[in-house]
């Protein structure tokens, strides 16, 4: 069925009686071309790509829990390109564009909000940098704007602008940055693989790979065993668990992100705001609440909740940017699990084991990559050859010191 208006129309005249479910319920078959393990952002997009820019088949994705039920449900819905690395920019604006056409592609309401994102800077040292990153997203056909203080109070009047601490002396902007609606986006992209024929199958945990000779052909899981030619794992915050199942160590530490989020207020945060002397970021649903976050939980945990230290780490550098919103109160917090690698740049790369592919290492900044890593991954189990935008993300970057420091902050995955 396709969405339009006039279907909206045409089923509100009949009594909403003929909408169809959004994706189907099959049975896991005992065999496929390509099995997905994870059904994240990641791995929905990666079989949606699969089906329909690269016109395979017989495709399934294996979800131990529900689909939106990982992070792709829980992030702070931040889509932005503001990247400085050359083995960064290319790839996350070319997300970027295929996040401006999504909703047309895959015909669903992600609410896609092209609000921009004000990267705040407090010094001399820091506006550097931010004109330094703004002329490198230029130079890879992204858009920056570096605004001085003036500007930014133009767009922003409510922050703090002569904290002792923090003044504010300027933000760099990328107007075309923006947010989306975070679980629309997982269904969005279900649909449109189911659309394609694509195997949706929940509750249908991975809990090992067939693999005989260097070579694997399958999974067991809770649904039975399931032969495959190809295996793409691709499972965010339980990367390591699950590649151990394989017989692989990875370069990822798994870390706890929370995100929070205020009583709904009248319009007034404009965009996306990142307060440049800490970590935090915030920006305004659509329902009037603030949604916002800052660092990873600094201790290793598979938990999908959070802690007190935080909280309060988050809150203070809220009241330090805007202190008006220090009567707001707090709706609702939690948490998701997050795969961070050792230099804070992801991995989209076949394996040592032969059928076997692994997309993984997103950090805290996957959501805005969910379109270019499915279609690249997707490139990389249809061909076996990488996409030429992600080219270095290789697993064994490491090795050969090739590392993408985006931050450069090195091999500390509880800083990136
Ligand atoms: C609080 C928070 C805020 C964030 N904010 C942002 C943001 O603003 N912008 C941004 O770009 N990124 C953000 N992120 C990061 C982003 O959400 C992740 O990097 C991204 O969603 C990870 O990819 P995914 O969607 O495929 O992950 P997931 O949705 O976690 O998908 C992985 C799936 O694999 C499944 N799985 C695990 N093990 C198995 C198994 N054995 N068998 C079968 N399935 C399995 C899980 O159940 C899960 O559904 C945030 C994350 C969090 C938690």
């Amino acid at each position: 069925m396709h969405y339009s208006a006039l279907q909206i129309l045409k089923q509100g005249l009949t009594g909403n009686k003929g909408w169809k479910p959004v994706w189907r319920e099959p049975k896991p078959k005992s065999a496929y071309d390509f099995i997905i393990v994870g059904g994240g952002g990641h791995g929905l997009a990666t079989a949606y790509y699969l089906a329909e820019e690269f016109k395979q088949a017989n495709i399934a994705v294996l979800e131990k829990g529900w689909i939106g039920s990982g992070n792709v449900g829980r992030n702070t819905t931040i889509v932005r390109s503001n990247y400085l690395l050359p083995e960064n920019t290319p790839f996350y604006e070319m997300s970027l564009k295929l996040w401006e056409n999504l909703e047309q592609d895959f015909n669903y309401n992600a609410m896609m909000s092209q609000r921009g994102i004000l990267n705040l800077f407090h010094s001399d040292g820091e506006r550097d940098a931010a004109a330094r990153r703004g002329n490198a997203m230029v130079l890879s056909d992204a858009d920056a704007v570096l605004l001085d203080r003036e500007g930014v109070r133009k767009m922003c009047p409510f922050l703090d602008f002569d904290n002792e601490r923090f003044p504010i002396k300027g933000g760099l902007l990328q107007p075309r940055a923006g947010t989306a609606r975070h679980d629309a986006v997982a269904w969005g992209y279900a649909r449109g693989a189911d659309r394609c024929g694509v195997d949706i199958i929940q509750n249908c945990e991975v809990t090992g790979f067939q693999i005989e000779n260097g070579v694997c052909s399958g999974v067991e899981t809770t649904k039975g065993n399931i032969k495959a030619n190809k295996v793409g794992v691709c499972v965010a915050g339980s990367s390591s668990r699950v590649m151990a199942l394989a017989g692989m160590r990875l370069p990822i530490e798994t870390h706890v992100l929370q995100a929070f989020v205020t009583e709904g207020l009248k319009p007034v945060i404009p965009g996306v705001v990142t307060f440049g002397a800490g970590h935090l970021y915030i920006s305004q649903s659509d329902k009037g609440g603030l949604v916002f976050g800052g660092d990873i939980d600094k201790y290793n945990s598979y938990a999908q909740r959070g802690n007190l230290p935080v909280i309060e780490h988050v809150a203070e550098e809220m009241m330090a940017m805007m202190p008006m919103l220090g009567r707001a109160r707090l709706l609702r917090s939690w948490g998701g699990v997050m795969d961070m690698s050792m230099d804070g740049s992801p991995f989209i790369d076949k394996t040592h084991i032969g059928g076997l592919y692994f997309n993984g290492g997103w950090c805290y900044g996957g959501f805005k990559a969910t379109p270019a890593s499915g279609m690249c991954y997707a490139h990389l189990l249809a061909t076996d050859t990488p996409h030429p935008n992600a080219t270095a993300f290789r697993l064994d970057r490491f090795r050969h010191g090739i590392i993408i420091d985006e931050k450069g902050q090195g091999a500390q995955p509880n800083q990136h």
